[in-house]
């Protein structure tokens, strides 16, 4: 992408972290930085701006800090995609599996119209399990994923390659 070299250059790198031998990608010093952090913005906003989306649908909690200002900037929807137990109207609900144990996403039943042409955003993929979970959500609950998006993917994980195998686009600022 773009910047892509450039936010890569801004994302530390955490050994250890939350557990030895996890080489944790924290994005913090990108947001500290208001001109990577803008940068980052517009990377998504010059791939996007002739979509025609007509919602973000971005992923709790770090793909927050993407979707809204993308929302704001592209003039489109923003909706929340949650973990369980955190939405307070009528949710749908999509499991999936974690190395150990489950996790469970959910959205709003009525967060976006049948057709809607919808962008989902996260911060990163790893396995791929969360982007690809909340894309069959979308589907289910009648929205068009126009892509996946994501500032950082980590391709030796094969997430991205699991989500296009499920039949969805994917884009990544960096890998
Ligand atoms: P996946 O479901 O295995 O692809 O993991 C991706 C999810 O876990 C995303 O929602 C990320 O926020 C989070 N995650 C996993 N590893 C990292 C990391 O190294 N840095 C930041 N977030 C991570």
């Amino acid at each position: 992408s773009i910047y892509g070299d450039y936010i890569k250059s801004v994302i530390r790198t955490v050994p250890d972290w939350p557990q030895p031998g996890v080489n944790f990608r924290d994005i913090t010093p990108l947001l500290q930085n208001s001109a990577a952090f803008r940068k980052l913005i517009d990377s998504f906003v010059h791939r996007y701006q002739e979509m025609d989306l007509d919602a973000i649908a971005a992923i709790d909690a770090r793909g927050f800090i993407v979707g809204a200002p993308l929302a704001y900037e592209l003039g489109c929807s923003f909706v929340p995609v949650r973990k369980k137990g955190k939405l307070p109207f009528k949710t749908i609900s999509e499991t999936y599996t974690l190395e150990y144990g489950e996790a469970e996403v959910e959205l709003h039943s009525d967060a976006f119209h049948e057709g809607d042409r919808i962008l989902v955003v996260d911060d990163l993929i790893a396995t791929g399990g969360t982007m690809l979970a909340a894309a069959k959500l979308i589907t289910r609950s009648g929205g068009q994923v126009v892509e996946t998006a994501t500032i950082v993917d980590l391709p030796d994980l094969g997430g991205a390659d699991r989500i296009r195998e499920a039949g969805y686009s994917v884009f990544a600022v960096c890998s």
